[in-house]
Parts: structure tokens; C-alpha cells; sequence
């Protein structure tokens, strides 16, 4: 295999495996499933395994000559049709080498660079909106000439709902060549929106489903690689299967866990400039990036998802916030009577409003109203930042 960090869908490869050493790889194939659950990555794997010299029966040898120049993109059988800016693209005869200017080349080369190092790096050029008509004539010409070393040719196509958005006039072109390739010819789209891909399309190619990567095994990554197991446990829980936000998460911890903490605080607390800070906190995070004030939210629930956790059962089995567990010991004491279910719906229900746009500062403070309601107690003593920032 040419990319070790992928982590392999093995019903999905296993079937494609056999289709090629069966002879009976159809070929135009969709890879279609969530954001960032390795879609391109494999499309690259099948991709060197049909050039490769010295495959074995589960992939490519990922180090013949062949292998590197496919992970490198430098391979002249594989070619890659991704959306582009229009840059310099007057009409639909011009070449796509006219959609680059200098700088968003030396751009382009830089994305696949990181592409190469990480098969979950999104490759998104700046203005590039649309898969260009161009892109595809200049792939029919191009297919009209024999392949290099009369080896397969394999055509990438990234983000293929592009090639239908905002018009689908590179759809429509590529129909044909979809309907009857030249031998030796295999196509590889992969979505994430496969219901923009028009039936046509669609009816040409076997769809293929990558799921979301399940959480247990996010986990098991980032604890292989040295990440603190709390983290890595609630990084892999509110990233929902995407490896590509996982990482992105993880890389921002530290920040994350700081932001809960003031959530909490608010939470168990009675004193309004403690509400005022949570408040600016999520607003700040809605109006930056809506995504990331949903995992706070997510966060929090799976906090209150201890506390229910350990009131019913005093264990710390699955406590995921182990490193809490003076504190949820202390909670789960204080609030003997708490409904902690119900302090987990108002989290949902606020973060839901929230995202529906709703008034941010009346909704946080409902939330935290409702949620004291439902400790049935008196408000306990704020939370500590040093007990929730890493050593
Ligand atoms: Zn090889």
C-alpha cells in the first residue's frame, strides 16, 4: 500500500481486490460517504495497485517505481480532476492550464505535497468552485492518446458533485467517455454530496459507501501515537467518523478543554459574570465557526453522560473523563437528587436552537437556568482551571 497512515475500509477494499484480480473491475467506480473517512485515499491505493509491479493478493508494494509516482502525483497514468479557479479562462476551448496562475500553481503543488504526506488532506484551491468543462475536454484529448508504457489509466475525479455544481455542463460532457472508455481505462469519483451527482452519472459508475470510522478506532490511533487517553477518547467521540476533523481536533485540545471548562463553570455556578464569559465564549465560537461550537456543546454532554453514568452505577468503567473523577465523585454527591438526563437534553435542545438561530445570550442562560433546576440543590463551588488544562 502506498499510504500506511490510511485506515483501511477492509469490506470495501477487499471487494475492489477481488473485482481486479478477478479481471472484473467495472470501469467507472463512486466513492461516496461523509467528509474525511478516507474516500480519496483509497481511490489513490486502487489507483497504484493497478500499475504496481510487484502487488501482493491485498494491494500495491507501495515502493516500486510505479507506487511512488502515483502517492507523489507524479505519475503521467493517473490524472487528477479537481475543481479549479477559472483564472485566466475566457472560453470553454481554452486549456485548464490557463485556470492556474503562477501563484495558485506553486498553491496547487503545495496541496498535493500535503496530500502525499496525508491521504486525508482535503486538496481545496482558493476560488475553485466548479469542476471545468475544460478539465474535461482536455481529459478526452488526452485519453484519445495512448497511455504511458500502454499501462492502466486511471482517472481521479475529487469532489465529483462539482462536476454538476453549479451547472452541470462538465457532467454532461463526460457522459460519453464515462459510457465507453477506452480499454485499459478505469474511472474513481469520489463525494461526499453523491445526491448532486446527476443519475446519469450516477448509473455509470458502482457505488461504493464509505462510513464515518467508528470511534473505537479513532481512539485506538491517537493513544498508539502518544495522545493523552481523555483526549483521545473525546476527540474520537465528537468527531462523528471523520479522521480529517479528528485530527484538526486534536491539534486543538488543549483550547477545547479550556472552553469547557468555562461551560461547566457556568453550569454549577450562580454568579453572573461567570455566565458572561460563557456567553461571549460561544458567541465568539458561533459567529467563527458554528462546527466548533457544536463540538463544545458535544463535549459538555459527554461531561453530564458521566455524571448520569456514575450516579447510577459508582463505577468508573466507562467514565470518559477519568481524569475528572475527583470532581464527578464530588457532583454525583452533592446533587444526590440531579436529573441528569434531563441536564443533558437542555445541552441538545440549546445547541440545536443555537445552530437554528436562535438568540445566542437568551438561550445560554435558559440553559444554564434549566440545568440548575434539575441539580435540585444548592449552586456547588466553581470548577478550578488547573483541573482541566493538561500538564
Ligand atoms: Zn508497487
Amino acid at each position: 500500500m502506498i499510504n500506511s497512515n490510511l485506515l483501511i475500509n477492509n469490506k470495501n477494499w477487499q471487494r475492489l481486490v477481488r473485482s481486479w484480480n478477478s479481471g472484473k473491475l467495472p470501469h467507472a467506480l463512486l466513492f461516496h460517504g461523509p467528509e474525511g473517512v478516507g474516500k480519496e485515499g483509497h481511490a489513490l491505493e486502487l489507483a497504484a495497485l493497478l500499475n504496481c509491479i510487484a502487488a501482493t493478493e491485498n494491494g500495491s508494494c507501495g515502493s516500486c517505481p510505479s507506487c511512488k509516482k502515483t502517492k507523489s502525483f507524479q505519475n503521467g497514468n493517473v490524472k487528477l480532476i479537481l475543481p479549479l479557479p477559472r483564472g485566466k479562462i475566457k472560453s470553454s476551448d481554452d486549456s485548464s492550464e490557463k485556470a492556474f496562475s503562477e501563484s495558485s500553481l506553486k498553491e496547487y503543488l503545495e496541496l498535493l505535497k500535503q496530500k502525499e504526506a496525508d491521504p486525508y488532506f482535503p486538496i481545496r484551491l482558493k476560488g475553485a468552485n466548479t469542476i471545468l468543462i475544460n478539465s474535461i475536454r482536455d481529459l478526452k484529448h488526452d485519453l484519445s492518446l495512448s497511455s504511458v508504457n500502454n499501462e492502466w489509466r486511471i482517472i481521479l475525479i475529487l469532489q465529483a458533485e462539482k462536476l454538476c455544481i453549479p451547472s452541470p455542463e462538465a457532467a454532461h460532457s463526460l457522459l460519453k467517455v464515462l459510457e465507453e472508455p477506452p480499454e485499459k481505462t478505469l474511472f474513481i469519483l469520489t463525494s461526499s454530496q453523491p445526491g448532486a451527482i446527476l443519475d446519469t452519472i450516477h448509473s455509470r459508475c458502482q457505488n461504493l459507501y464509505f462510513p464515518p470510522i467508528s470511534a473505537q478506532i479513532l481512539q485506538e490511533r491517537f493513544i498508539q501515537s502518544g495522545v493523552d487517553t481523555v483526549q483521545a477518547t473525546i476527540i474520537a467521540q465528537i468527531s462523528g467518523g471523520n479522521v480529517r476533523l479528528s485530527q484538526k481536533l486534536i491539534e486543538k485540545a488543549t483550547d477545547l478543554m479550556e472552553k469547557l471548562f468555562l461551560l461547566l463553570n457556568a453550569f454549577f455556578s450562580s454568579d453572573p459574570s461567570i455566565w458572561n464569559k460563557c456567553i461571549d465564549t460561544t458567541a465568539r465560537l458561533k459567529t467563527k465557526d458554528i462546527s466548533q461550537m457544536e463540538q463544545l456543546f458535544r463535549c459538555a454532554v459527554l461531561f453530564f453522560r458521566d455524571l448520569l453514568y456514575y450516579s447510577a452505577t459508582n463505577s468508573d468503567n466507562e467514565i470518559i473523563f477519568k481524569n475528572q473523577m475527583g470532581k464527578i465523585d464530588k457532583l454525583t454527591k452533592s446533587y444526590p437528587e440531579a436529573d441528569w438526563h434531563s441536564c443533558i437534553q437542555h445541552i441538545e435542545n440549546t445547541q440545536n436552537y443555537i445552530s437554528r438561530n436562535g438568540y445566542l445570550p437568551l438561550q445560554i442562560i435558559c440553559m444554564i437556568l434549566d440545568i440548575q433546576k434539575s441539580l435540585r440543590g444548592e449552586i456547588y463551588e466553581p470548577f478550578c482551571l488547573n483541573d482541566w488544562t493538561p500538564v
